[in-house]
């Protein structure tokens, strides 16, 4: 090739136009896509040393919106617009509704959102505003919100774009087939957060396809991990008030329960819970040590893996991929916060390269 040919485009499409033929899309359907998918799968150098295993960020905040939801919200909406709805609704801790805001509006149809009041991070709260979305702050939480906007999907003219729709978790489970496409195989184990438990079911049927097809050798074992204030599925029951700080999994009630449990049983997989401290721990191990910057829910899939590895029930020598979730942008104030409550102060210093290089630690050349 010389050097002034252009090389063919190679922008990636969007899930609905990449894996047409694994999803329900037709002629009739209408993609609405911002690009979603196609997220990187990195190499975590600093994992593998941590725990002997072969560990591999799928890092989703690199979607459009910033969170995996879009992969879902693509496919949802764009069957949404091809039955002719005209408004979707949905409830949301978050990134459902930045996602569905922006889909919605892609699509030059309305989207109405219920969050909990005073409990979802101000960068998604500020997306779905942007977007043009109808945001209505609930005096409830958001498994009261998901009540709500089911009731709604029932005797209004209004499309429900929660999870509980299998459209989006159809177009979720786009994230195992990239998985595999870059690994030649499935992982050992998948680990994901669980709030829903949406994701976790996504992942498992998107292995589940690829193995029946001969596409891999294994199903991966499926492990999900919920804040211990808001575990319901660990625990066996649903939690009233959840309590955590990762605002994206404070759920009490999962609308994918029964899904998650036969995804668990088929893969041999796990649920468990990790405490606050420790996914503030694993939050800044994944920044600090890999370069990857996420908000509190995602890093809970780190904390998991270290605990499992320290059981010894990931062991040296397998393959592990991660789900981080959501981009650190949408919630950063975390980042800043030491272990004693406090916020980290920037040192300043004034406008003197000496003073500089010797607060830097810096010997003269
Ligand atoms: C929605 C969400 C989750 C939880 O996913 P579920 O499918 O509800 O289990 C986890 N992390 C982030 C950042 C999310 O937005």
């Amino acid at each position: 090739m010389t050097s002034n040919e252009i090389r063919p485009s190679r922008q990636w499409r969007g899930v609905l136009h990449e894996y047409a033929d694994r999803l329900d899309v037709t002629d009739a359907t209408p993609v609405i896509t911002l690009g979603e998918g196609g997220t990187p799968l990195i190499p975590a150098a600093a994992l593998s040393a941590r725990t002997g295993a072969n560990v591999f960020v799928k890092y989703e905040g690199m979607n459009p919106t910033g969170s995996f939801k879009d992969r879902g919200m693509t496919m949802a909406i764009s069957k949404a617009v091809e039955h002719g709805a005209k408004a979707v609704i949905c409830a949301s801790t978050g990134n459902t509704s930045a996602s569905a805001a922006a889909y919605a509006t892609h699509a030059g149809i309305t989207a109405a959102v219920l969050v909990p009041e005073g409990k979802i991070a101000m960068g998604k709260l500020s997306q779905a505003i942007a977007h043009d979305a109808r945001l209505l702050q609930v005096r409830g939480n958001f498994d009261d919100c998901l009540d709500l906007a089911r009731e709604l999907a029932n005797n209004y003219p209004v499309h429900l774009v929660n999870s509980v729709n299998n459209d989006r978790i159809e177009g979720q489970k786009t994230g195992a087939f990239e998985v595999v496409e870059v690994l030649r195989d499935a992982p050992d184990f998948h680990i994901v957060p669980v709030g829903n438990a949406g994701n976790y079911t996504a992942y498992h049927r998107g292995y589940r396809e690829e193995l029946d097809r001969g596409a891999t050798t294994k199903l991966p074992r499926m492990f999900g991990f919920q804040a211990a204030g808001s575990a319901p599925i660990v625990v066996g029951h649903v939690v009233k008030d959840p309590d955590t700080i990762a605002s994206a999994i404070r759920i009490g009630n999962p609308a994918s329960w029964q899904l998650a449990i036969a995804a668990r049983e088929d893969s041999d997989g796990y649920f468990g819970a990790i405490d606050d401290t420790r996914i503030l721990e694993a939050h800044r191990i994944l920044s600090a040590e890999v370069g990857i910057f996420v908000e509190p829910a995602s890093a809970i899939s780190v904390a998991g893996l270290l605990e499992q590895a320290d059981a010894g029930v990931i062991t040296p020598g397998s393959t592990v991929v991660l789900t981080v979730t959501g981009h650190g942008l949408k919630d950063p104030q975390w980042a800043l916060r030491t272990a004693d409550g406090s916020d980290v102060q920037p040192e300043s210093v004034g406008v003197d390269p000496v003073e500089i290089a010797d607060v830097l630690g810096l010997a003269a050349a």
